[in-house]
C-alpha cells in the first residue's frame, strides 16, 4: 500500500476539550478527567487559532482532502469553529463533523445551512432519557431530539447539511437500538452505528455478534496512508485509534517541523508504512493487537425496502434513510460510509443492526 504525497482526509481537532463528560468517553469522562487519569495533553484547554487554521487549509487545499471538523472533542464549543467551516467552503472541499448536538441553536443551524456544509452527524445514543444519563450523563433527550430536528428543519427546501444520528452500541443501549432505527428514520438521512472501542486497543471480539473466524487475514491499515489526524496543539497523532490512546504519541508537530507534507511524508510516518507493508505491524506496539485495521477491508452493502445499508467495517454500520438519499454525495462518501472506495461486497443477507 503507498500514500499519496498529500492526505487524502485530514481531521482536525479544533480544541483538546469537550463541553460534557459521557461516562463512555475514552477523554473526557468523570472518571477520565480525574488529574491521576487525565493525560497531561488535555490538563489545559487548547483552541486552534485562525491563523493556524489559515495555514492547514492553504497548505492542505490543492489537494482536495475531506476534511473531518472534530477528533474526540466539541468541535462547535471552539471559538473558531465557524471560521474553520468557512475555510472549508472558501476552498471548495467537503466536510464533516461529530457534535453532541448541545450547541445547534438557532444560529448555528442557520449558518450550517446557509454554508451549504455537507454533513453533521449528532451523538444520541438513546431512545429514553435514563439510557441517555448512561452514554452522555445528561437526560436531556427532549432537548437533543429538538436540536436535531431544529437542523433538520432548518433546511426548508435546502439539502444540506445531510443530517446523521449515531449510536454507540453499549449493553446498556443495545435492546433500544430497533427502537431507535424506527424513531429516526422519520427525521434523520442516516443512522449510524458504531461498535464500542475498547479504552487502549480496539478489539473486535467484544463487538457483538461478530463472527471472528469470518475475518479475513490482517492487512496494513489504511489508517497512516489516507487519514492525518491533527490535534489542537499542531502534533500529528498516527490514526484516530492513536488519538483515542492515553499514551501519547506524536510524529511531529505541524507547526514547528516544516508543516503537514513533511510531517506526512517524514521519517516516522514511513518507518510505520514500511512495517505495516512487511506485514510487520507487531513492531509497533500501538498497533500490535489493534483490530481496527478491520476498517481496511472491503466495504459492504444491502438494500432492504425503507434502507441502503453500509458497513465500511465491523465496527460501523450505517442506515441511509431511502427517501431522503438526494442529499448523499455517494461518490466521495464523505460521511465515510467507505471513503475511497466505491466497491461494495454484498452483505449477508442476515446481518441487520443485530450484528452491530
Ligand atoms: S493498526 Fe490500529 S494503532 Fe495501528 S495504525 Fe491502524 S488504527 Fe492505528
Amino acid at each position: 500500500m503507498k500514500s499519496n504525497e498529500m492526505p487524502e482526509i485530514v481531521r482536525l481537532e479544533l480544541t483538546n476539550t469537550c463541553n460534557l463528560k459521557c461516562p463512555h468517553c475514552r477523554h473526557h469522562s468523570e472518571e477520565k478527567r480525574l488529574p491521576e487519569n487525565y493525560p497531561e495533553y488535555y490538563k489545559n484547554k487548547i483552541f486552534m487559532s485562525e491563523e493556524q487554521i489559515k495555514k492547514i487549509f492553504d497548505e492542505i487545499s490543492p489537494h482536495k482532502p475531506s476534511v473531518t471538523l472534530n477528533v474526540a472533542n466539541e468541535p462547535m464549543i471552539s471559538p473558531s469553529f465557524k471560521f474553520a467551516v468557512k475555510q472549508i467552503k472558501k476552498h471548495d472541499l467537503s466536510g464533516t463533523f461529530n457534535t453532541n448536538g448541545l450547541m445547534l441553536n438557532e444560529d448555528m443551524c442557520k449558518f450550517l445551512v446557509e454554508q451549504e456544509f455537507e454533513s453533521v452527524n449528532i451523538s444520541v445514543d438513546a431512545v429514553t432519557p435514563e439510557t441517555l444519563k448512561k452514554a452522555r450523563g445528561i437526560t436531556a433527550l427532549d432537548k437533543l431530539v429538538r436540536n436535531v430536528k431544529r437542523l433538520v428543519n432548518a433546511r426548508n427546501e435546502k439539502k444540506l447539511p445531510r443530517v446523521g444520528v449515531t449510536f454507540v452500541v453499549m449493553p446498556y443501549n443495545k435492546n433500544e437500538i430497533n427502537k431507535f432505527i424506527d424513531f429516526w428514520k422519520d427525521y434523520a438521512d442516516v443512522i449510524r452505528f458504531t461498535g464500542y472501542i475498547t479504552d487502549k486497543c480496539p478489539d473486535i471480539s467484544v463487538l457483538p455478534d461478530v463472527e471472528i473466524e469470518k475475518i479475513p487475514p490482517r492487512i496494513p491499515c489504511k489508517q497512516i496512508y489516507r487519514d492525518i489526524v491533527i490535534r489542537a496543539n499542531g502534533d500529528i497523532t498516527p490514526c484516530v485509534i492513536t488519538a483515542e490512546s492515553p499514551d501519547y504519541i506524536s510524529m511531529g508537530n505541524i507547526f514547528e517541523d516544516g508543516g503537514i507534507r513533511k510531517v506526512w511524508n517524514g521519517k516516522i510516518f514511513q518507518e510505520w508504512r514500511n512495517l505495516h507493508n512487511q506485514s510487520k505491524w507487531d513492531d509497533i506496539s500501538n498497533c500490535k493487537g489493534c483490530d481496527y485495521w478491520v476498517d481496511s477491508l472491503q466495504p459492504k452493502e444491502k438494500e432492504t425496502e425503507e434502507f441502503l445499508i453500509r458497513s465500511p467495517s465491523p465496527y460501523t454500520v450505517f442506515y441511509n434513510v431511502k427517501k431522503r438519499l438526494d442529499n448523499w454525495d455517494s461518490v466521495n462518501l464523505i460521511d465515510r460510509q467507505g471513503f475511497g472506495n466505491n466497491n461494495f461486497d454484498l452483505m449477508e443477507e442476515s446481518a441487520t443492526s443485530e450484528h452491530i
